[in-house]
Parts: structure tokens; sequence; C-alpha cells
């Protein structure tokens, strides 16, 4: 893509200038603008693990590393939307508040910043994050930060430059780690036994 290439539009999406035409996700771009006043640049890509997670309708949400706790919270997934409509926009509007990273069910990734390179480094995090999520499901075993792990980390966010995440909700999300590693390993445990009652009935 050339500067010749870049498409400047109004608040209202209306092309100013360019020679290409708007973009069919206008409405996303300027929803998020709209929503969030401290970004001034947005990513929208179809990043192939990420979007993987996506068509899978697995939200990026276990605390697993720390550099995307402290960067990201984490990336949760909003239903899907037929691209190019508002409908699409409507899926992500209530996460944009609380939220800089979003998978987009069966479609892809957005990621926003404070400007567009914090936004592109947001969505090369989100795509990182997705490799290593899916190499330690395939290792069969997720260890995810444990919750006074996570609010340091969260702590530690305002030591970092350009981490504005407002994301609050790792530590959230680990409240109900517990519970879901808790479940987890008793699914694992009990999976055996209830196999053989099956087989047994
Ligand atoms: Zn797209």
């Amino acid at each position: 893509m050339k500067p010749a290439d870049l498409v400047i539009v109004d608040m209202a999406g209306r092309k100013l200038e360019g020679r290409r035409e708007v973009t069919s996700e206008i409405g996303m771009h300027l929803l998020i603008y709209r929503m969030r006043p401290d970004i001034h640049g947005i990513v929208h890509a179809h990043p192939r693990t990420a979007t993987g997670f996506a068509a899978a309708g697995i939200a990026l949400d276990q605390p697993l590393v720390c550099e995307v706790v402290i960067g990201l919270g984490q990336i949760p997934l909003a239903p899907y939307g037929t691209p190019g409509t508002p409908e699409l926009a409507a899926t992500l509007e209530p996460l944009i508040p609380d939220f800089d990273a979003i998978l987009m069910a069966n479609h892809g990734v957005v990621t926003y910043g404070a400007d567009l390179q914090s936004a592109y480094m947001k969505m090369e995090t989100v795509e990182h994050f997705a490799q290593i999520a899916l190499v330690s499901h395939l290792l069969g075993r997720q260890q995810p930060l444990e919750g006074a792990e996570i609010e340091k980390l969260v702590v530690a966010r305002n030591k970092y430059q350009g981490v504005k995440s407002a994301a609050p909700m790792p530590v959230y999300a680990c409240a109900d780690t517990d519970t879901r590693r808790r479940s987890k390993s008793q699914s694992k445990s009990e999976l055996p036994n209830a196999i053989v009652s099956l087989l047994r009935s």
C-alpha cells in the first residue's frame, strides 16, 4: 500500500480525498473513534492464528502471558456480524469502551491505540499471543497466571509507557480462572469415570 492508496474521510464517512473507494468497514472505524476519544489509530486485519480462534468461537481471554495481561488485558470475542453492514459495528459496540483489541467471530481482529503504530503493535501482539495460546493448547496444558500475580501486573501497567489499555478484565478473568481451572481439571479427571459409567449403562 502506498500513500496514494489512502482515502481521507470526514467523521460521517464521506470521502474527502483519494482515488480509491471508502472501505466497507468505515462504520466500525468511525464507531471506535466516536466512542473512544483517546484513540487515533485503528488496525483491522485477518491474521491467520487469531482469526482461527475467532472462527472457532474462542476468545483469547486466558491470562497465559504476563506481557499480554499488561498490554491488552484480554481479547474478547464479539459475535458475528455481516461485514460492511451496521450489524458488524453493533456487535463491537459493548466491547469498545473496555478493550483495545477484539476478535470478530468468523472474520478477523480489530485493534486500536493512541496512534497508528500502537494499534499496529497491538495487532502483532494479538497474533503472537494467539500462536502461544495455540501451542499451549497443543501441549495439552494451560497454566494461567493466578489472581494475585495478575493484580500485580495490572498495577505495573502504569509503569510502562504507551500502555493505556483500560481493559479491567484480567483480574475479573482471574477471579473465575480458579473456577474454570477447577472445572477443567475435574472434567479431565472425571472423564474416564464418565466414559466407564456410560459403557456400563
Ligand atoms: Zn475484515
